[in-house]
């Protein structure tokens, strides 16, 4: 045995890691989630259906090739601490390895096999700098692990930091969103199907203004998958 293993059973003895689903001590063998949370997640299956909900969210204020959903999102629920896990608990694994699981349905499943390069939404500096990682970067680095398909981290860039905007009426919340992302490198997406990668899916008005701004800079095609959408 490694000398590493060894010292992490030995860890894990005295401080026995939780599943970030469900809080029971994990079993031998298992990371991060436990094998009861993987068997009863919601999965959505919305790759499977062109027309899901993710999709539907965004007819008639962008063009997306397609859209999905991994997981369904609910109050005080398994994909709900997980989340909160993933975000607020510091445990960036967690974005690999869902980004890996669902990539591997992915890659089954066109269009989105057929993307040329995946963009993680981006966080605003100040943010990232307070969390220490982009979570969308995560993700989408675990559905390149999955799907072979390169990911271009540094492509899209947020420079306003967006705060609550329910004060101001729809028109300027969409101006506003707009001018919070900028392309940094047009090269990479000119011509090219991209597939956007986010964590949780709400009222979809990130997914919208960095869809709007990828077309807008070259993109032939965007699409987009989120880990989670919120019902
Ligand atoms: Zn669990």
């Amino acid at each position: 045995m490694m000398v590493k293993q060894y010292l992490n059973d030995l860890v894990s003895l005295f401080f026995p890691q939780t599943c970030a689903g469900c809080d029971v001590p994990l079993a031998y063998g298992e990371q991060l989630i436990c094998t009861a949370c993987w068997f009863h997640l919601p999965y959505t299956y919305a790759h499977l259906d062109s027309e899901n909900a993710s999709a539907r969210q965004f007819w008639g204020r962008v063009k997306l090739e397609a859209a999905a959903s991994y997981l369904y999102f609910k109050e005080a629920s398994r994909v709900q601490q997980i989340i909160y896990h993933f975000k607020y608990k510091s445990r960036p694994e967690l974005g690999l390895i869902l980004g890996e699981r669902y990539g591997e349905l992915l890659k089954e499943s066109p269009p989105f096999n057929r993307a040329d390069v995946i963009v993680p939404v981006p966080l605003h500096p100040a943010k990232l700098r307070k969390r220490g990682y982009n979570q969308s970067a995560l993700f989408a680095e675990g559905l390149c692990r999955a799907m072979q398909i390169p990911v271009a981290a540094l492509c899209l860039a947020r420079v306003k930091a967006t705060r609550s905007q329910t004060q101001v009426n729809r028109y300027a919340r969409h101006e506003n969103m707009l001018e919070a992302f900028e392309i940094r490198d047009p090269e990479i997406i000119g011509g090219k199907h991209v597939l956007l990668a986010d964590d949780v899916l709400t009222t979809g008005a990130t997914i919208e203004a960095c869809a709007s701004v990828l077309l807008d800079a070259g993109a032939a095609k965007v699409s987009a998958v989120t880990i989670a959408k919120a019902l």
